[in-house]
């Protein structure tokens, strides 16, 4: 008897083995098939391969400063170092399309059925896909965990990129980035900002907003997709403004000189930051109810008055925001903003990487090319691309 009990205890340990063997092989092959599936269901892409940009176009993209104030990059594991065929950008194809600099915004929270009319807290998209993507366990259930490994994630990719993507947190490491790439343009190196969706990875404690800063976040969102502890959503429940902790939070902000991003914050939460606030606000990617009639753009009044406080407003390229995503589409949006509240307010945010339909940066000269043949001039359209946006950030990004 205790033979045989020994030898089928034997046998149940080398099932166990076995099956725990599988297991991890099955893992690991989800880990290796998932991720990359995922992102392309998500990051759709719209081809214009077959259309070439004019020699004009060409060399006044090689030739004018380009930032962009909204990418998702970060939340897939792709790595943004190295050329990829899905997805739309990574840091080859940025440098193909001369950008100089890209403000990466770390996404932590995203309701299940995730719409522009209502979404409520109580469901999570992000965790499934943190999971599934092998983050650290600290990441599964926390918020600020999860901006910090996104954090962390830039970090190294500066770290390995040998001297091409350089940290840009403050005006010193502004001024190296300029001198880096030269007056000709020639230089590769490209400049990262790093930005939250929303503040809900604080957790509601105003100690986080100094951890999020020395992590390296420049620029805060209030909310995304639903009400949370600061304000209410633009696509929540409530359209409340701000709470007591949000003011308190916006104050903190604004102390820390970390820049403002409205988007997605309910209209009522909007006006009251560009009240409260001294300092100038961005709406990082949008578009303009009066050109778009979306529940994702915010009223032409309100785009006005941010405007007005030398805020900058930042067109996206995908269907709610500009309603038409091609490069004229997004043309039109552009050249309405700038009949709405002048050249020097209107710059590009493109939300790429942001479980978005777009045309990638492989395709972006096809937007230069646009608004040169609707008319802009060549100056506004550097404004646009880039000067509005480097004027911006040496008058607000911390000195030091
Ligand atoms: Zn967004």
């Amino acid at each position: 008897m205790a033979h045989n009990s020994t030898k089928r205890m034997g046998k149940t340990k080398k099932i166990g083995l076995w099956a725990l063997v599988v297991l991890i092989v099955l893992y690991a092959a989800f880990r290796i098939i998932a991720p990359p599936l995922l992102e392309k269901s998500l990051n759709k892409r719209l081809d214009y391969s077959g259309q070439q940009p004019s020699a004009a176009t060409l060399a006044l993209q090689a030739d004018m400063t380009i930032m962009d104030w909204h990418s998702d990059s970060l939340l897939w594991n792709r790595n943004i170092l190295q050329s990829a065929d899905y997805g739309h950008a990574d840091i080859p194809r940025l440098q193909a399309a001369g950008f100089d600099l890209m403000m990466f915004t770390a996404v932590t929270k995203s309701p299940r059925g995730q719409n522009i009319a209502e979404n409520t807290d109580d469901s999570d998209n992000i965790t499934a896909l943190v999971i599934a993507q092998g983050w650290p366990v600290k990441t599964w259930d926390s918020l600020l965990e999860r901006a910090l490994f996104q954090a962390e994630k830039l970090d190294d990719a500066v770290a390995n990129s040998n001297g091409e993507l350089v940290w840009v947190r403050n005006q010193q490491e502004l001024a190296t980035l300029r001198a880096a790439r030269g007056e000709d343009h020639t230089s590769r190196t490209i400049g990262a900002l790093l930005g939250a969706e929303g503040a809900h990875p604080l957790e509601a404690k105003l100690a986080n907003i100094d951890r999020m800063y020395e992590a390296g976040y420049r620029m805060m969102g209030i909310t995304h997709f639903f009400d949370n502890a600061l304000a209410g959503s633009l696509h929540g429940v409530s359209n409340a403004g701000l709470t007591p902790f949000g003011s308190k939070a916006i104050n903190r902000f604004d102390a820390l000189e970390v820049i403002i991003d409205l988007a997605h914050v309910s209209e009522a939460a909007a006006w009251e930051i560009t009240k409260q606030s001294p300092r100038p606000q961005v709406v990082s990617h949008t578009g303009f109810k009066g050109h778009c009639n979306t529940d994702r753009n915010f009223p032409d009044d309100l785009m006005k008055a941010i405007a007005a406080k030398g805020g900058l407003i930042a067109v996206g390229f995908w269907e709610q925001a500009v309603c038409a995503p091609t490069p004229d589409g997004i043309a039109s949006a552009l050249i309405y903003g700038i009949n709405l509240v002048g050249e020097d307010h209107v710059v590009i945010g493109s939300d790429w990487d942001g479980s978005t339909t777009s045309l990638t940066a492989s395709d972006f000269p096809l937007i230069t090319e646009a608004l040169a043949s609707r008319g802009v001039p060549e100056a506004t359209i550097r404004k646009i691309m880039g000067g509005n946006s480097l004027a911006f950030l040496q008058n607000w990004l911390p000195a030091e």
